[in-house]
Parts: C-alpha cells; structure tokens; sequence
C-alpha cells in the first residue's frame, strides 16, 4: 500500500509518497511559489533529488507537477496512479466539527468550509488542496487530518476564554489548538520508547518549531494546549509574539492608531524571537550571535526557555504531575541549549536533565533526563506526514471494508 501524504499551502504544496509496508519514503517534494516569479519543483528520492524552475500558474499546476514527477520514467516512483491507494490531506483547522481524521466526501468539504473563518488563511488553500487531488486522483479515497482534532479531548474548563457564554456559542470563540498531528505522534513515540502503555502515561510535549506548542497529555488525550482560537497564543515564536494581555491590542489601537492588519501583522510576522533579538526568527542564528554577546539575542534566548518553563510549571500542575517531558521540532530536536534553559533548577518537578547527553542528542530519538530524574525526558524528531499516512491507512481500509 502506497499513500500520498499532502500538505496544500496558500503558496506551495508539499508531497510525500511513503510505501506502508516497508514503512519506507518513497519520494517527497514541493512545488513551491505557486502564481509567483521563480515558482520551482524540489523532488527527492531514496536515490537522487532535483530542483527545476517551472512557471506554475495555480494549485491545478502545481498538482499536475506533482503526479507527472512521481510518475516520471527517469525520477518515478510509481508507473501508474492506480499504485497510489490513498491521499491524507493535511488540513489545519477542522473547528469543532472533527474530532478525528475522517474519509472526504462532499458533506465533510462542506463543513471544512465553514470553519474558514477560523482560519482564513489555511483552510481555503487545504480544501483547493482536496478539489485538486480528487480531480487528478479519481476513484482513489481522500482522508483529512486536522491539526485541532488532536485536542478536541480538552474539557470546557480548558478551552473556554472567560469572554460571555454567547460569543462561544454564537461565534465558535474557544481555544481549540494546533499541531496536533505531531503531539499525537511523538505521545505514541514516547510511550513505546518508555515500553509503558499510552494510558498510563502524563506527558507535556514541547513542540518547538517556528509555532511553538505546549501540551498536556493526560493518558493520551490532549487536556490542555498552549495554542489557541488562532497559533498565535502560548510562548513566544519565531515571529509571533505569544500570549500578551490583550490590552495591548486596545492600547496598539486608541493610542497608536494601528489598524487591525496591521496590528495582525505586528502581533504574527514582527514579534517573537525576531522582535526581541532584531536579529532573525531562527534560533541558529540569534545562538551564533548570543555567543558574541549580543544582548537582544541572549534576552530572546532567554525569554523563549523562561516561556515554556512557566508553561512546563502550570502543565504539571494541571496534570498533577508528570512522567514524561518530551521535545520535538526544529528548536526541540536540536537546540540542546534552549532544552537546557528550559529544564534547568526544575528538579522540584523531578526534572533532571544529563547535560552530556543533551549534548549528544542532536535530531535522533533518545533520552536525555539523568538518572535521578523522576521524569523522563526525551528528544523525538517528529513526524506528522508518518502519521497522517498511518491515519489515512487506517481510515481508506475500513471504508473499503465497509463497502462490502
Ligand atoms: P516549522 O514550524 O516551520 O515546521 P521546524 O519545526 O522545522 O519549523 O523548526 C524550524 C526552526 O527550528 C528554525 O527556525 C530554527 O530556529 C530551528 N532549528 C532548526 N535546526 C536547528 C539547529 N540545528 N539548531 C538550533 N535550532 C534549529
């Protein structure tokens, strides 16, 4: 079984084909700078990769693209696209409608379609992303994974703001959290590397990547997450500036005259680490240069790990203590020096990080917490295509099954 993972962007589509059975990539690629100067195709395989630059006018293009290079008889992977038995849509935002991944039909693309209003920026390129790919792919069964449905589990408590009642009810306003698909993979990791059932299990998972996510999962389920009605809630990002009073907001607006886009602006591109350090928004960098003493750098540094480990703190209570700290994506597989700050003087948690395998644990899964620990703490590179191509499995199985 061959299943076509796909993640449909406003301007790039990503691909992945992974071979199930041999639980192999076959190839993966990205047509990138779709309707743009310079859009181009980046392709790789087990065996070679190639970039060319090719006018891709829409998402139709880019898909056409896409399929005819997987197809290719020089860089294919596959003669026929009848070898594909499934396509996952990676999709962001599913509302309150979808707790799980679920099989696309009409009625399900209707409902994406009334959560764009919750993300306006993501869902109309994901269901595009669909229309495509049923177009190119007829016949071949289409699955969707949310990025919220992960963490629909949260109870009211958690993913209410305390505005009044109606404008939850009339508006869908309430937390409802992203990344999802990596929390629910690296979750699963954790417990097999730990060789103890999901279900007996308290985690707190550090997604930190250019959105960063914190989440409390309660024996598999996600109880509360640092991400909210939109990613731009929970620590500090790359350029999102994270939880702040909202009256910073009303004050942007009466005082500064700032309109609304331009305080979404502010609030989304200019903030975070690339707002403190005035530097970049990538952790390499503003760590190259707070090793030269530039203090704006050392600062955002600093901000970033104090951030998440307020958010380590009210996890572990609203856990009532934890098993296992887990770290994942760019900054949390790698940046063993963010992971140091992070746990550090939390031994009255039972964290206890081995500094000297922090070090050593750069983009592999392993265990850093030293032995005194109470918490294990680990380092898992994530995988969302990997699990978006188990769900879509999963889900284009039995609705064959239920076919007959
Ligand atoms: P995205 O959220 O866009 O998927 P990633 O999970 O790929 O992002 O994380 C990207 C970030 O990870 C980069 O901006 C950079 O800050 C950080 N990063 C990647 N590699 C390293 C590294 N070797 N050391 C430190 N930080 C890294």
């Amino acid at each position: 079984m061959k299943i076509l993972v796909i993640n449909s962007g406003s301007s790039s589509i990503k691909f992945q084909l992974l071979d199930m059975e041999s639980d192999q990539v076959l190839a993966g690629g990205v047509v990138a700078k779709i309707g743009e100067e310079g859009s181009y195709l980046k392709y790789r395989t087990i065996g070679e990769g190639i970039r060319k630059e090719v006018p891709i006018p829409s998402h139709r293009e880019g898909f056409e693209l896409a399929i005819k290079v997987l197809l290719d008889k020089d860089h294919g992977v596959i003669k026929d696209i009848s070898e594909i038995s499934a396509v996952g849509h990676r999709t962001v935002h599913g509302g309150d409608a979808f707790t799980k991944s679920t099989l696309i039909t009409e009625e399900v693309i209707k409902k994406m379609e009334e959560c764009i209003p919750l993300a306006p920026l993501h869902n109309p390129s994901n269901i595009l992303g669909i229309q495509e790919a049923k177009k190119l792919l007829p016949g071949i069964p289409q699955v969707a994974v949310f990025d919220t449905s992960f963490h629909q589990t949260m109870p009211k408590k958690a993913y209410l703001y305390a505005l009044p009642c109606d404008y939850y009810q009339k508006y869908h306003i309430r937390k409802y959290g992203f990344h999802g698909t990596s929390c629910r993979y690296v979750s699963q990791r954790a417990a097999a590397m730990l060789k103890r059932p999901l279900d007996q299990l308290k985690m707190i998972i550090c997604h930190l990547g250019n959105g960063v996510t914190i989440d409390a999962v309660d024996r598999g389920k996600s109880v509360d997450t640092s991400m909210g009605l939109t990613p731009l809630e929970g620590p500090m990002m790359g350029t999102r500036s994270g939880d702040i009073d909202p009256g910073v907001v009303t004050f942007l607006s009466r005082e500064l005259g700032l309109g609304i886009d331009s305080i979404d602006n502010l609030l989304n591109t200019e903030s975070g680490l690339l707002g403190i350090s005035g530097v970049s928004n990538d952790v390499r960098e503003i760590l190259e240069q707070a090793d030269k003493d530039n203090d704006r750098c050392k600062l955002a540094i600093e901000m970033f790990a104090y951030r998440i480990k307020k958010y380590i703190g009210a996890y572990a209570a609203a856990l009532g203590g934890i098993d296992a700290l887990v770290f994942t994506a760019g900054i949390g597989e790698n940046a063993h020096q963010i992971r140091s700050m992070v746990c550090k003087d939390l031994g009255f948690l039972g964290i206890v990080l081995d500094e000297e395998r922090n070090q050593k644990m750069i983009g592999v899964e392993g265990f850093i917490n030293g032995p005194d620990s109470r918490v294990a703490i680990l380092v898992i590179p994530t995988d969302e295509e990997r699990m978006i191509a188990l769900d879509t499995l999963r889900i284009a199985r039995e609705s064959k099954g239920s076919h007959h």
